[in-house]
């Protein structure tokens, strides 16, 4: 009896465990400041908990339809036209459990074994470990800290090949918070035409964007790029409902089709309750997705200018999303109580031990000279943590 090597192969979700040791230690009296965690720290708005509650009270609990109510398909392409002026039909949308979930039902669908997906580095953690499970290969295009992360064709079309399937775009990108401009955004586009590989935008963190940066869907370019894209989005992160799990697909008909088809069999629909809540989100107002923006990009400036302020740690000015990704290699080589810090995950447990602040190592998302110091916690525990930091830094020897 054994296990499968597909199961053996994967990688745990390394926020989900950083997320958990800090969890532990608070469990043993233990005051951890967590940055480790993509979630916001704001709860959940009240008229979307209150579509909830009214949908336990109708009785709307049991199965939908297993890609999703039309009601909330409807919600998807109104917002779809509205944000990103994209025209969508109900057949062309699939509701999943979170987003998460969306993008594994597309590598499910699309990858034959052995089939390349490009995925630009540093990464989310579940991308390529997403793509090894559904039989594809994942193959990195490294972004540059000296060029803020952006992702652009030069850095991607040496690594297309006829096996090339998906290029995966994610603007603003966790986790180092680079968003694609326009400019790029048309260069990949004309790439993916050219050769005829599918775009997989994964749009989670729009409504995160700061400064001058807007945000445009690769799909909106042409009618072209529009019919080999697909768009996948989350109410996650925008409504602060990352426990509510529903995320969803725009996309071809025969797609979706493909996709409805696997979820059907793998999870059924996504929960009754939490639809009607998503309906909510996406029809009802938008003013606390504003205020939510404003209080992330406060801390962002913040985090920003204390990171920069620690001699040997210097950190760019993200678009979007809610993380930093300052680069520490600068402490590599010192030391502390003997022990010699040589990688992120030195520094990371440093981090948590001197200072009793959770960090995740860079390593995790392909880039051993970073960490990821996610800004989804209060302006005040981010001084807290950045004041315990300096110190920790200081330490060094
Ligand atoms: N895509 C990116 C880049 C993410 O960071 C996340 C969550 O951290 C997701 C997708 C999926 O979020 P969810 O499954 O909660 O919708």
């Amino acid at each position: 009896m054994s296990i499968s090597q597909r199961a053996q192969n994967l990688v745990p979700s390394a926020t989900v465990v950083i997320a958990a040791t800090a969890r532990r230690l608070r469990a043993q009296g233990i005051d951890v400041i967590g940055f480790g965690q993509g979630e916001p720290d704001f709860d959940t708005p009240e008229h979307i908990k209150e579509a909830a509650i009214q949908a336990i009270r109708e009785g709307f609990t049991k199965y939908t339809a297993s890609g999703g109510i039309d009601e909330l398909k409807d919600a998807v392409t109104t917002k779809l036209k509205r944000d990103n002026d994209l025209v969508y039909t109900r057949d062309q949308i699939l509701i999943s459990c979170g987003g998460k979930h969306s993008l594994f039902n597309v590598f499910q669908a699309l990858l034959e074994s052995g089939d390349e997906v490009i995925i630009p580095a540093p990464y989310w953690v579940s991308f390529p470990e997403q793509v090894k499970v559904c039989g594809g290969k994942p193959v990195f295009v490294q972004t540059h800290e000296r060029e803020g992360f952006r992702l652009h064709r030069e850095l991607v079309e040496p690594l297309v090949t006829p096996r090339t399937k998906i290029l995966l775009l994610n603007s603003p990108c966790n986790p180092t918070g680079a968003a694609v401009s326009l400019a790029e955004l048309e260069s990949l586009a004309d790439l993916a035409t050219e050769w005829g590989f599918w775009l997989l935008s994964d749009e989670t963190y729009e409504a995160l964007v700061y400064d001058e940066h807007q945000h445009v869907s690769i799909a909106s370019l042409s009618d072209r790029v529009y019919a080999q894209t697909i768009v996948v989005n989350s109410l996650s992160k925008a409504y602060s409902m990352t426990g509510w799990r529903v995320g969803y697909t725009a996309a071809s008909k025969e797609i979706i089709r493909a996709m409805d088809g696997l979820q059907s069999q793998e999870t059924s629909n996504p929960t009754s309750i939490a639809q009607r809540a998503a309906v909510a989100a996406l029809t009802g107002p938008q003013v606390t997705v504003q205020r939510m923006r404003e209080e992330f990009d406060r801390r962002r400036r913040y985090i920003v200018e204390r990171l920069n302020a620690m001699p040997g740690i210097r950190c760019i000015k993200p678009q979007g999303a809610f993380y930093v990704f300052p680069n520490v290699s600068g402490m590599y080589g010192r030391h502390y109580a003997g022990t010699i810090i040589r990688n992120s995950n030195d520094f990371t447990a440093y981090l948590l031990e001197a200072a009793r602040i959770a960090v995740v190592p860079g390593i995790e998302f392909g880039n051993d000279e970073h960490v990821r110091i996610s800004y989804a916690t209060s302006l005040e525990n981010i001084k807290e943590g950045m004041d315990r930091m300096a110190e920790a830094v200081k330490g060094l020897g």
